[in-house]
């Protein structure tokens, strides 16, 4: 059986949101229950995310950003992404979430991780809030895991939203792949298949637009064969993943006709191209999901996948 660790914390909790908001601190309330109540919780190794500091966020983000949300307070940041007395800190938390994860994973200590963080991260460019993200978490993690020996690092997003910014981050690098799948037409507009990089960085981004109402089959079909050929391409040294459950034909932005059949055929791909040659380690870390049952659901099914992948 795989060692898989898991990380969350009750600052993630204090992120609070309008009433009518979709992310709210219910999503992380309703997977801990889940878990807990299914017994796979007790099968995980438990990761106790800390306070990333500065200098870890000021890899990816400006100084004068990280300054404007530490002093934020309050309020909209940006026109979708609301900030309350409690949001600073559960941002530089989620990020430090990932980075124990990272630390984990280097330690042996696990060879995978679910990160269930809020607020998510892969809208968030280097000097702006964006699509409910504050802090860009994986890109955060990448760049905490170079630091830490992983040299290439490969980042896959199957939210229904495209990673507008984790790709800007990451433009111009060929040190970290950005690979996504997602509903076009739809927020945030970007992530057109032409996208695949800048200067030295060209060729290490892959974009894969999808038509409103994309099938279980499709999906399945990409992320066992596209993804893997990008994998073995780029022969990286850990796998980041953005797991966006809004790709669910349940859930209420997305409008994919994604089922846990789907997702399982996702997640199991993705565990395949990490694991069936050189063994890398695998951080998955929450990004979307707003139908409360069917994230927790889908979570579960994405933990099962990795405590139950055959050695
Ligand atoms: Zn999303």
């Amino acid at each position: 059986m795989k060692k898989t660790g898991y990380a969350y914390s009750d600052i993630f909790l204090k992120h609070e949101t309008p009433q009518w908001h979709p992310e709210s601190a219910q999503r992380l309330t309703a997977i801990n229950n889940l878990l807990n109540n299914s017994g796979i919780m007790q099968k995980l190794v438990m990761i106790e995310p800390r306070r990333a500091s500065e200098e870890e966020v000021g890899l990816v983000h400006t100084a004068e950003y990280i300054q404007k949300v530490e002093n934020f307070g309050s309020g909209y940041i940006d026109l979708d992404t609301y900030m309350s007395e409690g949001s600073a800190e559960a941002a530089f938390y989620a990020a430090g979430a990932l980075i124990n994860a990272v630390e984990s994973c280097a330690s042996g200590t696990v060879n995978s991780a679910f990160c269930a963080v809020r607020p998510p991260g892969h809208h968030a460019e280097s000097s702006r809030a964006a699509g409910f993200c504050i802090f860009n978490n994986i890109a955060i993690a990448a760049r905490a895991a170079q630091g830490r020996g992983f040299k290439k690092i490969f980042i896959a997003d199957f939210d229904v939203h495209h990673g507008n910014g984790t790709q800007m981050i990451f433009d111009h690098d060929d040190s970290v792949y950005y690979f996504s799948t997602h509903q076009s037409p739809l927020y945030p507009g970007t992530g057109s298949a032409e996208e695949s990089g800048s200067g030295k960085g060209y060729g290490f981004s892959r974009n894969i637009p999808l038509k409103a109402g994309t099938e279980d089959a499709e999906f399945i079909e990409i992320y066992n064969t596209a993804l893997p050929e990008s994998v073995n391409a780029f022969q990286p040294d850990m796998m980041l993943v953005s797991a966006g459950y809004d790709l669910h034909i349940n859930d209420p932005i997305g409008g994919m006709n994604v089922s846990d059949v789907g997702v399982k055929g996702i997640v199991d791909g993705i565990l395949s191209a990490a694991w069936s040659g050189r063994k890398i380690p695998v951080i998955f870390a929450l990004e979307g999901g707003y139908n409360l049952r069917h994230l927790a659901y889908s979570v579960k099914t994405t933990i099962e996948c990795m405590l139950n992948f055959p050695d």
